[in-house]
């Protein structure tokens, strides 16, 4: 009888120390919540913005691109820009696919890219995009040229550029998984009775004690690699562009990096937040 009682006490105990977690891993993604529309606001402002141009001034940013790629060599590379159009079948694609593909939000003015490596057919095997390939929207932000010549410019001339490069998908991954982390574990304490913290409790405790500052700090490589892109494409749109449409590149590339530091951001603060959360939490069950 007491055997069971302490067995079902266990479950029950497990069970809402994964409620906890739960909770956490929402509420720390949650508590960023104002950040995200803000960024959402600066994204929307900058495509106002990115669209404000007329056809014959989006013509000549077209032309200043191409011209960029022959003066920076990337041309020999065999680097294209491949401006996206809308098939007949995306039309029919449900609007969360449509958002979520990368693709489709280039195809859609949202987004343009550059690829980090070769795009091949999953079937096929064919190359569909030769790695540093700038995808772009057909008429929809044609400043955006500048910063993915900048991202395709690191990828082919800068290994500091492509070392930067190898973190992003890294970088972001590692965010999550840090509040991840603090939401499926608590601090080790020392306990009056035993002995000191082993060196895997003392880690632990680091990341969770500094979770939103590891998180913030695994995505400063991506923040830089930015950086050096919107660098290198504003140098190019100085020289190939007048003083006003220069200006124009300038203004939206900047307007967009902001919105890569609130990505930063409100991954460094969700894991923060998760953090003081679950710790908040485990202090009340402790208490009871
Ligand atoms: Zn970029």
């Amino acid at each position: 009888m007491n055997v069971q009682n302490n067995q079902s006490y266990q479950v029950k105990k497990h069970k809402s120390n994964v409620g906890n977690s739960i909770i956490a891993t929402v509420g720390g993604s949650a508590a960023v919540a104002p950040l995200l529309i803000v960024s959402k606001g600066v994204k929307n402002f900058t495509l106002n913005i990115g669209n404000s141009l007329s056809p014959d001034k989006v013509e000549i940013l077209h032309n200043a691109a191409e011209n960029a790629l022959k003066r920076t060599g990337l041309s020999d590379k065999g680097v294209k820009i491949n401006y996206l159009v809308k098939t007949l079948q995306d039309l029919f694609l449900p609007k969360l696919v449509a958002a979520m593909n990368p693709i489709q939000q280039i195809k859609n003015g949202k987004n343009a890219g550059c690829c980090l490596k070769d795009i091949k057919n999953p079937l096929t095997g064919e190359i569909i995009y030769k790695k540093g390939t700038i995808l772009m929207p057909q008429k929809a932000i044609p400043h955006a040229a500048f910063h993915e010549i900048g991202h395709s410019l690191n990828l082919h001339f800068s290994k500091l550029g492509v070392f930067l490069q190898k973190f992003r998908n890294l970088g972001f991954t590692a965010a999550s998984l840090i509040a991840l982390f603090g939401a499926f574990t608590s601090n080790s304490r020392e306990d009056k009775n035993s002995d000191k913290l082993t060196p895997l409790q003392k880690t632990k405790n680091f990341v969770r004690d500094n979770a939103g500052k590891l998180a913030f700090a695994v995505t400063i490589p991506t923040l830089v690699e930015e950086a050096m892109a919107t660098v290198k494409g504003q140098k190019l749109a100085n020289t190939l562009l007048s003083q006003d449409l220069a200006k124009h590149v300038s203004k939206c590339n900047k307007l967009a990096y902001l919105t890569y530091i609130s990505t930063s951001l409100m991954l460094g603060l969700s894991a923060y937040f998760t953090v003081k959360i679950k710790n908040h939490l485990t202090a009340k069950n402790s208490d009871k």
